[in-house]
């Protein structure tokens, strides 16, 4: 396994500095060497072992401008090699020429547009979890490709579109050289630029050297524990039926097709849910599981400036889940899924200091700020930008499976939101999405969203110790192995002074803090596991303020309304589609008149 990347150039282009955030990004160490490296003899200093990425033109001209028939012993003692971003020069045909064979190589032009790419089902050391997806890409320019009849048995096809192929690898002299065609590497600085990450406008700039790092440094660079999985659903009350959810067959449902479900449940109804329901989640707690949805669910209750009004929803919000759980005798999870998806910056910093565990969210910028946000920020396993409170992203349906496991490549956790309107005809759609999920064999982890929370961290083996840089507020460590395991913990924390102390498994342990981290270590057993949690001061005090009787009763009509239209939507379709033509016909008239 491969342990440094070396990167060719005589300096560092934009494509090669877009590899290197790349390679810094998943924790992968590199080097650069000039490219006369691909025709002298290899340096006696370069650390092994090691893979090669290098630009298609550069590798070319090299060629080209050289007397030597073959690549120098640098690419014959690499694990592997990646080349990349083709184009119409001869530098890219001598290259190809050279690795494929003149007589047999044919290249073709795809026009920019949509095309469907095919990954490989063959391959599956290389191309991981994503084998065998088909992926409708858009194409924003003309793209160079092997026609793949004429270079059949040369080269492996691992991503192809109709019969050209884009992503493909050829054995030359034992070693296993990948030609990755897309013209350009993806800037992981670059805004997010939709409420999402969406593959599909990224695919060839980025697929082929993720799948590339996450297969050639696997074991080397930090990675996730498990690949765990959950649905979660936005609102219902916990009565036997909220608009299409009937929640005894959904609790039948998910046992027969194997997935867990959330309920993203809001506090205001904390006195409202039903003992038979109750009764359904602590039978099956490890399919049904609660996390918080806002505080009364009222628009942009979170997206605000202003930490005072954020914290006295993030209190009442806790304290009225506290009391639900009184009540009722079920636990949930300290997990914030914000209503609308919207939030504010300020309000990750208010929930740490609340006791949240983290957010899980599908918008990934706040609102107000759609650009603030970049790409490498939603390739983490969480988004750690605002106060250095995770959001967990999660994912509807439309977004594709091919986004939900390039989720899973990159190491994040699976997590689907879905609405009570996703149930209706026997939830049909919804159910044979989670068994085409479930048949590509991923090992997914269905578990509650807690316990996907609290696994979803990284780990890697250095200098005898086992590493972990955790995400959220708490931590499952286990260790499955048969050797004792000395544990160091990191955790990203910013500001100084903030963390109050650092529980585990309920006692307090010694923490210290270097290099904008927190940093804890303990030893875990064989077959032991131990809870970690990192507990943060106060930030705003007692919570000030409180609604008065207008604004309850204003709260207390909105959910009634939203709740009477949801069941309107499942029992009365003929009266709801009147009643939604008429809602729209108002706002458009008042609009308007405005
Ligand atoms: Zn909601």
């Amino acid at each position: 396994m491969a342990q440094i990347a070396l990167l060719i150039g005589d300096e560092l282009t934009a494509s090669t500095q877009n590899v290197t955030k790349i390679l810094d990004l998943f924790g992968i160490a590199w080097q650069l060497l000039d490219q006369g490296a691909l025709v002298g003899s290899a340096d006696a200093s370069i650390p092994r072992p090691y893979s090669v990425v290098c630009p298609i033109s550069v590798a070319g001209r090299v060629l080209m401008n050289s007397s030597a028939s073959a690549f120098s012993p640098l690419l014959n003692k690499a694990e592997s090699t990646f080349f990349y971003g083709a184009d119409r020069s001869d530098a890219t045909s001598e290259l190809l020429s050279h690795l494929i064979g003149s007589e047999i190589l044919k290249l073709v032009e795809i026009p920019q547009g949509d095309v469907l790419c095919k990954i490989s089902d063959r391959y599956g050391k290389e191309c991981g979890p994503m084998s065998g997806l088909h992926v409708p890409v858009t194409l924003r320019s003309p793209q160079v490709a092997i026609a793949s009849t004429s270079a059949a048995g040369v080269v492996a096809p691992l991503i192809s579109t109709g019969d050209a192929c884009v992503f493909g690898a050829v054995d030359l002299d034992a070693v296993r050289y990948y030609l990755s065609l897309g013209a350009t590497v993806i800037d992981i600085d670059d805004p997010v630029g939709k409420g999402y990450f969406d593959i599909s406008e990224h695919f060839l700039e980025a697929v082929p050297l993720v799948m590339y790092l996450k297969h050639s440094f696997a074991g080397i660079a930090p990675a996730a524990v498990e690949r765990g999985a959950c649905l979660i659903i936005d609102d219902p009350v916990l009565r036997p039926r909220y608009g299409f959810v009937n929640f005894k067959k959904l609790a039948a449902t998910a046992v027969e097709r194997d997935f867990s479900c959330n309920i993203a449940f809001i506090p205001w109804n904390w006195r409202r849910s039903a003992p038979s329901v109750i009764e359904l989640f602590k039978e099956h707690s490890d399919r049904l599981s609660l996390s918080v949805h806002g505080c009364d669910h009222s628009s942009l209750e979170f997206a605000g400036s202003n930490a005072m009004i954020i914290n006295r929803q993030a209190t009442l919000a806790n304290t009225r889940m506290g009391c639900h759980r009184k009540r009722t005798g079920l636990a949930h999870d300290a997990l914030m899924v914000f209503p609308q998806g919207a939030f504010s910056s300020v309000s990750l910093r208010v929930l740490k200091h609340n006791g949240f565990v983290a957010a899980v969210n599908t918008e990934v910028s706040p609102t107000g700020s759609p650009s603030l946000t970049q790409i490498r920020d939603t390739w983490g396993m969480a988004i750690l930008k605002y106060g250095d409170f995770p959001i967990y992203t999660r994912r509807y349906t439309f977004h594709g499976l091919h986004n939900l496991i390039f989720d899973v490549l990159l190491g994040k956790p699976c997590l689907l939101v879905t609405h009570h309107t996703d149930f209706s005809n026997d939830s049909s759609e919804l159910l044979e999405f989670i068994d085409r999920l479930n048949a590509l064999k991923l090992e997914l982890k269905w578990r509650s969203l807690g316990g996907v929370i609290r696994r979803a961290y990284q780990h890697w083996f250095a200098g005898g110790n086992r590493h972990v840089r955790m995400f959220g507020n708490e931590v499952i460590v286990e260790n499955a192995g048969w050797d004792p395991q000395h544990v160091i913990v990191e955790k990203s924390e910013r500001v100084t002074g903030s963390v109050a102390r650092v529980e585990l498994a309920g006692r307090q342990v010694k923490f210290g803090s270097t290099d904008n981290s927190l940093r804890f270590e303990f030893d875990l057993r064989p077959e032991e596991s131990a809870l970690a949690r990192v507990c943060f001061t106060e930030m705003c005090g007692e919570p000030v303020g409180k609604k008065g009787l207008g604004g309850q009763a204003k709260v207390a009509a909105r959910r009634y309304a939203s709740e009477l239209r949801d069941e309107l939507h499942a029992r009365a379709p003929l009266i709801y589609k009147q009643a939604e033509k008429a809602r729209r016909w108002i706002h458009a008239s008042m609009a308007a008149a405005h």
